[in-house]
């Protein structure tokens, strides 16, 4: 496909998250671009011409809709990237990069500390199912990045700040060692969103942002976006990923996206100073034995977060209380304005408890293997949010 068009381009995010993509309706003049959710669309009379795996040609909504098209436009304007693909989630996302660079024999680094899906899909896998080298690393620890990235090594992987610990590592300094080995480095951006952390003016190669959290934000579609300047390697994407595996994004869920994206600047924006005052709290609370939240001077992370990122450090916290599995979790079921749920980057508040018996325990930091609990920040008052999660510590005796 061609690079992405974007009349916006001098404007600040906020303007283009509100402009771009959108436009008057042809057929009615309506000021807001309609749902399409046609399977197909009119084939050209001279059939010779067209090409059944084109990503450009409207002729069958897995192969691209005018809904997605739109979406695309308006993340590559906020990533400031030539190209964005969307697809049906995050994980999707994910994994039509990884489908589409590797292939057998080829070695990956990834983290330690990931998303759910990056550790089955590296620890048991692409390693077992295609003979792809998978070499986990701690990559807030730059030394053994150096020694696991060695020359020829195909992917470098990483995520920052991390689900679920909110570790935070060095994109610049490991793009620098992904690249003088020949690598590529993708980074997992959806924890700081693009209006905290741009990671391709940092060096980064592709971007995946899983737009179900913080750009939707309104906890109601699934999606995932890649996004890149590398216009060749995004059309194998489309070819190899999209249309011949088929994890594209419904039009409606693409739609649903779209809108909660106009607001995604400003709602982050509350999120960050949310944040930021809670996780201060948490840290001054008793009972509360640390907090992981990269705006806070006493995080290891903070001072590459302070430069690698801007606006704000993002809507996620992760706290320790000194309790056991079944405590923490009553902890969670007493708050009245925090939801208690998985997922994250929504407009309520989301808790949630990782237990002492999830099989990656042992790959976090020790002080995470007790009582650790992940928060999401969301939109209500944020005096509101601390009383709840006081009332609900006070209600455990904490
Ligand atoms: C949620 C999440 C994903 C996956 O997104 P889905 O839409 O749930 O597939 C990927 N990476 C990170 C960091 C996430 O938090």
């Amino acid at each position: 496909m061609a690079k992405k068009e974007n009349k916006f381009k001098n404007y600040d995010i906020t303007t283009q998250a509100v402009h771009t993509g959108t436009d008057y309706d042809e057929g009615t003049g309506a000021v807001r671009r309609p749902l399409h959710m046609a399977n197909s669309y009119k084939l050209p009379d001279d059939l010779s011409t067209v090409n059944y795996s084109s990503t450009d040609l409207l002729m069958y909504s897995r192969n691209g809709n005018p809904n997605q098209h739109w979406l695309e436009e308006k993340i590559a304007a906020l990533y400031n990237a030539d190209d964005a693909i969307v697809l049906a989630s995050g994980v999707a996302a994910l994994h039509a990069l990884f489908w589409t660079l590797l292939k057998s024999g080829d070695r990956v680094v990834y983290p330690n500390v990931s998303y759910m899906a990056v550790y089955r899909m590296f620890h048991e896998l692409f390693n077992k199912k295609f003979n792809v080298e998978t070499v986990m690393v701690d990559m807030t620890d730059l030394e053994a990045v150096k020694k696991a990235v060695t020359p020829g090594t195909k992917l470098v992987h990483i995520e920052t700040p991390d689900n679920p610990t909110l570790g935070v590592t060095d994109i610049e300094a490991v793009a620098k060692i992904a690249h003088e080995n020949g690598a590529i480095l993708s980074v997992d951006n959806t924890f700081a969103s693009p209006l905290n952390q741009q990671p391709l003016e940092l060096g980064a190669d592709f971007v995946v942002d899983a737009l179900t959290k913080f750009i939707n934000g309104h906890g109601d579609a699934q999606g995932g976006a890649i996004i890149s300047n590398d216009l060749k390697t995004m059309d194998r994407i489309r070819y190899e990923a999209q249309v011949n595996v088929g994890s594209v994004i419904s039009p409606f869920n693409a739609w649903q996206i779209f809108r909660g994206s106009v607001t995604f600047p400003l709602r982050m924006q509350r999120i960050n100073e949310s944040a930021q005052k809670i996780a201060e709290w948490l840290e001054r609370r008793e009972n509360v034995t640390f907090v992981s939240y990269p705006g806070l001077k006493s995080n290891s992370g903070y001072e590459v977060a302070k430069r690698q990122m801007k606006n704000g450090y993002g809507g996620v916290i992760s706290f320790g209380v000194n309790a056991d599995d079944k405590t923490v979790e009553r902890i969670c079921a007493e708050l009245k304005v925090v939801t208690f749920a998985v997922s994250l980057g929504h407009d309520e508040s989301l808790i949630f408890p990782q237990p002492s018996y999830d099989e990656r325990i042992n790959l976090y930091p020790e002080k995470f293997r007790n009582g650790f609990i992940r928060f999401s920040v969301g939109l209500e008052d944020v005096n509101d949010i601390i009383a709840d999660l006081n009332q609900a510590l006070l209600a455990l005796g904490l």
